[in-house]
């Protein structure tokens, strides 16, 4: 191929479009869709791209050659030129920002100057290339004249943060080392441990060799001389501190009679394989997930298992690298770059062939993959909040259907959407109903408050439940959705409410008043004294989970209770710890946000309250039922994980609320058919797609004015077009100003035969603006569901 069309990396939102460059001779052959290059861009200017096709047909305009190519190890892989074509198509995500989702910050280049010495100078000679450090001693002043001068040529030239290197690796040059361990002293303990460790092992960076047997570079170079292992010089990608060993034995449980058929009608399917694993907790999901693994990587295929958070992935990674004899990838926000790199030339290369990770896992460079699985898949943690605004699951299907790859969703109360999937044949369901431990599920049980005084916090109910709890030396979790000590402070005289300077929120209140901050910005504030307008004392609204705390430590002294939000779990190592010292009983009670609804085991917990299921119910979504459901069952199930009986007691003013009986009766197959039918019924997902555009600008005005006019050219539009679908006039959101920025939305109900014409005038109305919408001084966007 003679030309590529390539995708450039500038922020060019208006510019969605490819650029057409020649490929010089000496790189033909060598480039194809996914090559990473570097291109002249404007004048004297040089950017990064990717290359997102080839072609012999010349352009019918002059066209100027790439410039440099970087090695096949960086170039996309096909997977990832995938899934950019799915953002695109679905989330309306321009072309350089489907590039950056798929591109692991750590592969970014970065501009970096640099000088050829073309006249010598100094110390320099002819022919030098210096950096910008190298030439620190002289100022920036110097440089210019040194340039113009002739002295000193300046490039432009990319390169990656983080720079190669070289690091050596320990090669095993016979897999069996049984002899090498009987040629070997006995009192040689150094030596005997460096060969008992790679035993399992074909290769190790040095390093990690050495710490992990405690040996010296002297005794390995004694082991190198006998002939038992070699020094090889590799790149530094391949280098990696996380580096899963694996040398113990295998533990894989056979599966059980059910488990079993769940796997068989999995692999009866026609490939490509997709299903829906609904089990309740403790059923063994994660079990199926590795039998189905293994076969994948039996027939040398990957495997990507997808979990929402990340700080319930070190028990499954325990399982998958304890019952699995494979290298497993972990992704997440928190490795170090140097470990991401590693992880991510590996994944390239087809050296691991397990992924674990949450959801940008699903933009990992494969190679060869054969199978997604997602866990929890109903989790909201699944969907990006910011651009492009995929969703994990959506787009897993998209790439599963588009490569022929296996997919398995696996939940205990598996989404709306995913069972309209089963309904219209998509996915076939599969049911693990069975929990493993034997253990009874936990009672559950309403509590009604309304003729309690109003403040009430722990009913008598729950305090005696507690109560009893305690006396039999059992713990508590108390689910309390409300961070810091009171939702907002409010004047009882006027109304007056203590809001955000920068965002229409109110400040919640923490500390019992002590400080304040807004959730939405950051901003915090110390106290906050009387009422500004009429001078009253002010009073705090809405009960935190911090003033919970409290009462409860008046009601039970002596007890000790710990407090567990999304805050206290950002510290992951104080978090573990906190959680162990739960386990060890030193801790009577944990009162949590819904981070503590997930995933949690204690055997010694019999006792789950709910202290105000309203706030769940009352959120401004359709979703929040559906939400409510899976919560109030996660949320009950942390009690009774053990022999001992658990029960989970609910607080709510609505004790009548239909949504109560199907929990009660955990009836969820009667919930997801009436949840279905009403929004059938009103016209809610999955039965229609809703669109909702954002606008945001500095100026109220401008944003009124701005959605004024999408609303009024799409309700045209969609009328004039015949298109099945209805816009309404824009509205603002539950909190209309965030960091001094005015937000609007505009809503779309969209029948499913119409969405692809609507994506489309989308398409062309905000991302190219094609028919001039959009305004400068706004920002504009579009989320999508269903
Ligand atoms: P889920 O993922 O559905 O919540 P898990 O896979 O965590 O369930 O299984 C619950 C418990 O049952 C775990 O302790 C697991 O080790 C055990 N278990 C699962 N499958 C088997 C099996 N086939 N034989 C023995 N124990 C099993
Ligand atoms: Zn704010």
């Amino acid at each position: 191929m003679r030309y590529a069309n390539i995708i450039i990396n500038l922020k060019t939102r208006q510019l969605d479009k490819l650029f057409t460059y020649a490929i010089p001779p000496q790189f033909r052959g060598n480039i194809s869709s996914g090559h990473r290059v570097v291109v002249p861009f404007g004048r004297g200017q040089y950017v990064e791209g990717v290359v997102w096709s080839t072609t012999d047909r010349a352009p019918d305009f002059k066209v100027r050659p790439i410039a440099q190519i970087l090695p096949d190890c960086y170039a996309l892989s096909k997977t990832q030129q995938v899934i950019m074509t799915a953002l695109r198509k679905y989330y309306m995500a321009t072309y350089q920002e489907a590039y950056l989702s798929v591109l692991p910050s750590v592969q970014k280049l970065d501009k970096i100057v640099v000088y050829n010495v073309l006249k010598a100078f100094d110390d320099y000679s002819v022919g030098q290339r210096l950096d910008a450090q190298q030439l620190a001693d002289y100022g920036t002043r110097q440089l210019v004249e040194k340039v113009k001068s002739g002295q000193l040529e300046k490039h432009l030239t990319f390169d990656f943060k983080h720079r190669k290197k070289t690091v050596e690796w320990v090669v095993k040059r016979y897999s069996d080392l049984s002899m090498a361990l009987q040629k070997v002293a006995k009192r040689a303990v150094k030596k005997q441990r460096i060969l008992k460790h790679m035993a399992y092992i074909d290769a190790l960076p040095l390093g990690d060799l050495c710490k992990a047997t405690r040996a010296t570079r002297r005794d390995l170079v004694a082991l190198v001389e006998a002939g038992f292992f070699e020094l090889e010089k590799r790149d530094w990608q391949y280098q990696s501190a996380s580096w899963q060993v694996q040398s113990q034995p295998l533990e894989r449980p056979p599966l059980s009679a059910e488990q079993e058929r769940v796997v068989q009608a999995y692999l009866a399917q026609a490939e490509p394989r997709g299903a829906l694993l609904n089990g309740v907790t403790g059923s063994g999901k994660t079990r199926v997930y590795i039998e189905l693994a293994k076969r994948a990587l039996q027939s040398g295929k990957q495997v990507l298992m997808l979990v929402p958070e990340i700080s319930l992935t070190p028990q499954l990674v325990a399982r998958f690298s304890s019952q699995l004899t494979s290298d497993i990838g972990v992704i997440h926000t928190y490795i170090k770059p140097a470990d991401k790199i590693a992880i991510y030339q590996r994944i390239k290369s087809g050296d691991i062939k397990i992924v674990i990770g949450a959801r940008s896992a699903i933009f990992a460079p494969f190679n060869d993959l054969g199978l997604i699985a997602i866990d929890e898949e109903h989790e909201y943690s699944y969907k990006s909040e910011t651009i492009p605004r995929y969703h994990t699951v959506e787009l897993a299907l998209a790439l599963a259907k588009e490569m022929k790859i296996d997919i398995l969703l696996g939940s205990a109360t598996p989404s709306i959407k995913t069972h309209h999937l089963v309904d219209v044949g998509a996915l076939q369901a599969l049911y693990l109903k069975r929990a493993f431990s034997g253990s009874k599920l936990s009672d559950i049980q309403i509590v009604d408050m309304t003729a309690l005084p109003s403040g009430t916090m722990i009913s008598a109910p729950l305090y005696n439940a507690m109560k009893a709890c305690f006396e039999n030396s059992q713990q508590v979790i108390l689910f309390h959705n409300r961070k810091g000590y009171a939702r907002m402070r409010q004047c009882h005289s006027c109304g007056y409410v203590h809001m955000c300077r920068n965002c229409a929120v109110p400040m919640t209140v923490y500390e019992g008043g002590r400080q304040f901050a807004c959730h939405y910005c950051g901003y915090r504030e110390p106290e906050v004294p009387d009422c500004p307008i009429c001078g009253e004392r002010m009073a705090d609204i809405g009960i935190g989970i911090e003033q919970i705390e409290s009462e409860l430590r008046r009601l039970f002294p002596g007890r000790k209770f710990a407090v567990i939000d999304a805050d206290t779990t950002r510290n992951q190592t104080a978090y573990r710890a906190l959680l162990r010292e739960f386990e060890d009983g030193k801790i009577d009670g944990l009162i949590g946000t819904q981070v503590l609804a997930k995933g949690l085991d204690f055997a010694n917990v019999t006792l789950v309250g709910v202290l105000l299921a309203d706030q769940l119910i009352h959120m401004p979504d359709y979703n929040s039922t559906e939400r409510a459901y899976q919560l109030l069952t996660q949320v009950a199930g942390r009690a009774g994980r053990s022999t001992l009986h658990g029960t989970a007691l609910i607080q709510t003013y609505q004790p009548e609320h239909p949504l109560f009986d199907y929990v009660i009766k955990r009836d969820f197959s009667g919930f997801v058919r009436e949840e279905k039918r009403l929004r059938d019924l009103v016209g809610y997902p999955p039965y229609v797609t809703i669109f909702t555009i954002k606008v945001q600008s500095e100026n109220k005005l401008k944003a009124f004015q701005q959605g004024q006019r999408i609303y009024e050219f799409y309700d045209k539009n969609f009328i004039k077009n015949q298109i099945d679908a209805k816009v309404y006039p824009p509205l603002e959101p539950y909190y209309g100003k965030i960091r001094q920025q005015y937000h609007l939305q505009i809503v779309f109900k969209v029948a499913k035969r119409s969405r692809a014409a609507v994506l489309k005038t989308l398409y062309y109305g905000i991302v190219k603006n094609k028919y001039n919408l959009i305004e400068p001084a706004c920002w504009v966007d579009v989320d999508f569901d269903g």
